[in-house]
């Protein structure tokens, strides 16, 4: 499963997005370098959810700045479906498509949206799910796997578009324990391959050894950000070490 596209940076200045009259992003700025691992941790209801979707723009944010390999992704000219492709997302969810097989699974946006032919779309398809190992379950529906399967499925048809940049929102916590490192293993992989990775977690352990950078939200703001081992080993802030001595 190579990689064809450039891995991306990713620029995001000042960003704010309310819910109503619920300001929920509070003026963020994170700038992901390409090919560096950034993992975003912080308590449930901090806006990490919400900042990952402004950046895919399955949320307009309200005002701030947005730019995925130099291009503005907050211009209101932006062709959202070409920057989508470029953007790879993984939920907590998987969001297969049940009524589809795990092979189709991987095709139908390359066929609808990239317009490959479906031999090629097939033959990048088991090529992804070479990679996260399941080839041998491509004629299976999402049903018949377990939900690390389910999920190394999801990876692999984002993986199918090419993207230049991965975002994974809480991609192990729907998991059973024993499926966990099989994901985990796999989004290492993808790491050590140099994609640009942004990574909503809870695995401490995770981005301690994965992630170049750790940004830690709580309320709307980035409050602490820095090399893992130095957030996560020895945290200044007291919101985070409040946060880390809950989850560690
Ligand atoms: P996290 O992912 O860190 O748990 P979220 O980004 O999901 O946080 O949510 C941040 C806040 O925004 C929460 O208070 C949540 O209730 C609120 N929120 C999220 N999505 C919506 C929405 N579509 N409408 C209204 N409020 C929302
Ligand atoms: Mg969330």
């Amino acid at each position: 499963m190579t990689s064809h596209s450039a891995p991306a940076s990713v620029t995001i200045k000042d960003l704010h997005k309310s819910y109503g009259e619920v300001e929920v992003l509070k003026g963020i700025d994170i700038n992901v370098s390409p090919g560096e691992v950034v993992c975003l941790i912080g308590p449930s209801g901090s806006g990490k959810s919400t900042l990952l979707r402004c950046v895919n723009l399955l949320e307009t944010p309200n005002s701030g700045l947005i730019e995925v390999a130099g291009h503005s992704v907050t211009d209101p000219d932006v062709n959202i479906d070409k920057m989508r492709t470029n953007v790879g997302m993984v939920f907590q969810q998987f969001n297969l498509f049940s009524h589809l097989t795990v092979l189709e699974n991987c095709t139908v946006a390359q066929i609808k949206v990239l317009k490959r032919s479906k031999a090629e779309a097939q033959k990048i398809a088991l090529e992804n799910l070479e990679k996260v190992g399941l080839a041998d379950k491509s004629g299976r529906h999402p049903d018949q796997l377990s939900g690390g399967q389910q999920q190394r499925v999801a990876i692999a048809r984002a993986l199918s578009m090419d993207p230049q940049l991965m975002l994974f929102d809480e991609p192990t916590s729907a998991l059973d324990p024993e499926t966990v490192g099989d994901v985990l293993s796999i989004m290492r992989q993808l790491a050590a391959e140099g994609m640009t990775m942004i990574v909503v977690t809870h695995e401490m352990a995770f981005a301690r050894d994965v992630a170049d950078r750790v940004v830690f939200m709580d309320g709307g703001v980035v409050v602490e950000e820095g090399p893992a081992h130095e957030v996560i080993g020895n945290p200044q802030h007291q919101r985070t070490q409040l946060f880390l001595s809950r989850v560690l």
